[in-house]
């Protein structure tokens, strides 16, 4: 009989195409996952196999030193996000929605590697590149804020707020709520891209 699961998969879009199946040779992926109704989005990282290690006993019945290492497939066709921020926010979308709770999310995969340290890598390069801790944009239109935009507002109305729920990067860097020192960010990024 086959085991079925009542979790739902999660539709991992890579290159626009649905992937469903672990690509060979691949470790973990840095994905992209967005709330298409607060286009609020999340950058994080996950690996496609897992490893486990288990005691084993040897022949004449002791317990080796060394530890059985069987790798196998984690839970990503399941898997939403290890942010808090995010699970809270899906768990709400599941209360409201039922089954329907995927209409309000997207999940892409940006980045496919070989190996775990080339995976942490680009998730770091993909987080600094997209500006997530600063960037903002707009409630209402998702219009990202101009360095020049003064005003409180957008000029739809909306109002500014962080495009991306990341809080951190590696722990070390973190997001600021101090309006001085974004704009200082957002000036040396700008001249950085130039
Ligand atoms: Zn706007």
């Amino acid at each position: 009989m086959v085991a079925v699961s009542k979790k739902t998969m999660i539709p991992w879009m890579y290159k626009n195409e649905l992937l469903v199946e672990t690509p060979k040779g691949a470790l973990g992926f840095v994905y992209e996952i967005t709330n298409v109704i607060t286009g609020k989005k999340y950058i994080g990282k996950k690996n496609f196999l897992s490893k486990t290690k288990k005691a084993f006993k040897k022949l004449d019945g002791t317990i080796a030193k060394n530890k059985k290492v069987t790798i196998k497939e984690s839970n990503w066709k399941y898997y939403t996000s290890s942010s808090n921020v995010i699970a809270d926010k899906i768990d709400d979308s599941k209360t409201r929605l039922g089954g329907e709770w995927l209409l309000e999310w997207e999940f892409e995969i940006l980045s496919i590697n070989s190996n775990l340290s080339e995976n942490n890598y680009q998730e770091l390069r993909l987080q600094v590149m997209k500006d997530t801790l600063d960037a903002q944009m707009c409630t209402l239109c998702f219009g990202e804020r101009e360095l020049s935009s003064n005003s409180d507002n957008c000029k739809c109305g909306g109002e500014w707020t962080h495009r991306y729920d990341n809080g951190n990067i590696d722990r070390v860097y973190y997001k600021t709520a101090d309006e001085v020192l974004w704009k200082a960010r957002k000036v040396s990024f700008l001249e950085m891209l130039n």
